[in-house]
Parts: structure tokens; C-alpha cells; sequence
């Protein structure tokens, strides 16, 4: 069963839009872990900076405080970017300014020390941009900035041509293919996810043949709703009248039309409430901030708008309302407003009934 649902959605290409919500909803989840590797790199940065100042015997300078400004800023930018597109741009920034940061700290430690360090702050950058919520470009430009600011053959004696030279280009070339293939990889994965994700709880969610929220969906939100306890709740159960007969006469693919004709009026109509198809030919309303009259106004133009529809196969539909009191729970609303529908159906279908405890009585 995964199996099929995993090919099937493999064989989809992932449209622009869903690549564009992918990367927002992505950065949304990592912006934590975002910060902190901004964080981390800054307190390695200083700790480096800090050695170099105190053992290699060079002095911290009002420079280095204006780097580690510059990169708290950035960190505190970072704290309010709200889109994914911003942080491909402040990520080239930090990294820009971190870089260079760098590479004036490996500037005032010994020329022959330089080339190690250059190259561990290259595969350090690397690797921590490989892991971020970055697009393609973003990445990339993010490794020619990288490599050119820390260039192991400026201001060092190594020669590209001799044996250190040839030794670290393959080095370089095997770090970067590597951070490349990785960084592809975890991407689109996770899209591949965010994407599987995104189809299976559709499908658990929306019911496949009116394409409305489920009974799953219903349940779900409606307790939600309740628990809430906002002012105004009503519960209005909807069955199609004579259903059976439509499918018998007609057969089931017109029977399924006619369901999604309804479905498409409950949509149209009561699109600011929580809807339902239960099952069968089966619906539920929840409202909310309305009182009984605006409740009953609602659900009386309901069973009109379905009557009115006189296309082919016209179907009407009978409506169970019921207020939800403080405490009741949502079955307990649903039963009422089955037996208010009970009622609709036995006093002539093709109109709505509120719930009166004499229906619990008589039940
Ligand atoms: P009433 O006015 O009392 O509601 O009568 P009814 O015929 O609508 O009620 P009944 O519960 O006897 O029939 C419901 C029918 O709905 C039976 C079932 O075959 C049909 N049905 C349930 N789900 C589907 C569906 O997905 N597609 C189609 N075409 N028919 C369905
Ligand atoms: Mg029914
Ligand atoms: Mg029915």
C-alpha cells in the first residue's frame, strides 16, 4: 500500500508552487536550528580569533568587534525573517562577512600555518551551508564566496602545480563534490517527504469523491471548535432525500454526481463554517457565532438553494439542527441533531427541524 502511494507520487514532478511552499514550510521548522548554527559560528570565530590574539600574540582589535557586530546583527535579523527567499539572501550575507572575518584572522597567524586553517574553515563553512534551508542558487553562490575569500593559494607559498598545490586541489574538488552530492541528496529527500506528507494526509483528510473535508476532518476540527466554547454553536446534520431511489433509477455514477452537486452548494453556501460529508449521503455544518434564528436562517437557505437547483436529476435534502450547550460533547450534539433530522424526514422531508428535548423524549 506505501509502496504504491510512494511510487505513484515519485512519478509526479513537483509543480513550482508546491517546490515554493515546500522551502517556506522548511525554513519555518528550521529557523531554530538556524540560528544556532549562526550562533555556534560565531562563537567559534571568536574563539579562534581569541587564539590567534592571545597565544599568536597579535592584539583584538576594535576590528574584531565590528565583525562580531556585523554577525550578531545578521543573527538578529535572522531572529524576524518570516520568508524562506529573505534567508537565501541574509545567508550570503553572514557568510560573506564570516569569511572575511576569517581570512583576516588567518592573515596575522605564520604563513605556513595559513593553508591548514583556510582549508578548515572552508570545509567547516561548507558543510554547516550544506545543511541549511537554502535554494540551489543560494547554495552555490554561497561556496564561490566561501572559496574565494578563503583561498589557500593567496597570500600562502603554496603553488598550484607542486605536489602540496596538486595535493590540495584534489582536496578541494573532492570536499566540494561531496558537499554538493549531500547537499542534493537531503533536499530532495526532504521534498520528496514534505511532498508524500502533504498527499497522504490529503487523502486522509478530504473525502475523495466531493472532495470536502472527511468525517476524520469533521471530528477533528468540530471538537476543536467546541472545545473552544465560542458563543453561537449549532451542529446541522444534512441528508440527501430519497437517495436510494436516484441511485436505483438512474444508477450510482449519477448518484455520485448528485453527491457532489450537494456537496458543491454545502461548499458555496457555508464556506465561513466547518463542513463535512460524514459518509454515504450524509453532511454536517458546524457553526459558530450565530443565534437561533441566524443558525435557522442558514440552514432554511440551504434547503432552498439545493430545491432551487434544477438541473438534471434534482435531488432536495432534509437538515437536523441542533444548539450545542455548554458541555455537551460532539456526539452528543450529533444524536441531537439526528433526531432533529429524524423528524425532518418523517414530517415531509425537504425542510429543516431545530432539536426540542421532547425529541430526546420521544427517542
Ligand atoms: P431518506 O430520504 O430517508 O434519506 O432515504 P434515502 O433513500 O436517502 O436513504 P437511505 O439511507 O435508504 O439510502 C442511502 C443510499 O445512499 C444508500 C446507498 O446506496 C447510497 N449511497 C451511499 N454512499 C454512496 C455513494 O458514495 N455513492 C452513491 N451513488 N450512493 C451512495
Ligand atoms: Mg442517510
Ligand atoms: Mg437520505
Amino acid at each position: 500500500m506505501f509502496k504504491t502511494i510512494e511510487e505513484h507520487v515519485r512519478k509526479q514532478v513537483a509543480p513550482a508552487a508546491l517546490r515554493a511552499e515546500f522551502r517556506q514550510h522548511e525554513f519555518e521548522a528550521m529557523r531554530p536550528f538556524c540560528m544556532l548554527v549562526f550562533c555556534a559560528s560565531i562563537t567559534i570565530w571568536l574563539v579562534f580569533d581569541l587564539i590567534v590574539s592571545f597565544l599568536g600574540g597579535q592584539n583584538f582589535t576594535w576590528l574584531s568587534g565590528m565583525f562580531i557586530a556585523a554577525l550578531c546583527t545578521l543573527t538578529m535579523v535572522l531572529r524576524f525573517t518570516r520568508r524562506s527567499h529573505h534567508f537565501d539572501v541574509l545567508n550570503l550575507l553572514f557568510i560573506g562577512v564570516i569569511t572575511f572575518g576569517l581570512r583576516l584572522v588567518i592573515e596575522g597567524i605564520p604563513i605556513e600555518l595559513r593553508p591548514v586553517w583556510l582549508v578548515l574553515g572552508v570545509s567547516t563553512a561548507l558543510y554547516a551551508v550544506s545543511v541549511l534551508p537554502v535554494r540551489r542558487w543560494s547554495f552555490f553562490v554561497a561556496m564561490a564566496i566561501t572559496w574565494l575569500m578563503l583561498n589557500p593559494f593567496y597570500h600562502t607559498r603554496i603553488e598550484p602545480l607542486e605536489l602540496e598545490g596538486a595535493l590540495l586541489i584534489s582536496y578541494a574538488i573532492f570536499l566540494s563534490g561531496l558537499v554538493i552530492y549531500s547537499y542534493l541528496q537531503i533536499r530532495e529527500a526532504k521534498l520528496h517527504n514534505f511532498y508524500l506528507s502533504k498527499v497522504l494526509l490529503d487523502q486522509a483528510y478530504v473525502d475523495a469523491l466531493t472532495d470536502i473535508p472527511n468525517r476524520r476532518s469533521f471530528m477533528a476540527r468540530a471538537e476543536q471548535q467546541l472545545n473552544l466554547a465560542t458563543p453561537g454553536q449549532y451542529l446541522a446534520m444534512v441528508d440527501i432525500d430519497n437517495f436510494k431511489r436516484v441511485n436505483d433509477r438512474f444508477g450510482h455514477d449519477i448518484g455520485d454526481e448528485v453527491l457532489k452537486r450537494v456537496a458543491l452548494h454545502i461548499k458555496a453556501a457555508m464556506g465561513n463554517f466547518e463542513f463535512a460529508r460524514l459518509g454515504g449521503e450524509e453532511f454536517a455544518i458546524f457553526f459558530e457565532g450565530l443565534d437561533q434564528h441566524g443558525a435557522e436562517q442558514q440552514v432554511e437557505a440551504l434547503v432552498r438553494r439545493v430545491r432551487e437547483d434544477t438541473g438534471s436529476h434534482p435531488v432536495t435534502i432534509s437538515i437536523g439542527l441542533a444548539h450545542v450547550n455548554n458541555g455537551d460533547t460532539l456526539t452528543m450534539a450529533l444524536i441531537k441533531a439526528d433526531q432533529a433530522l429524524y423528524e425532518a424526514k418523517h414530517s415531509g422531508k425537504d425542510r429543516f427541524v431545530s432539536w426540542t428535548s421532547r425529541m430526546a423524549e420521544d427517542a
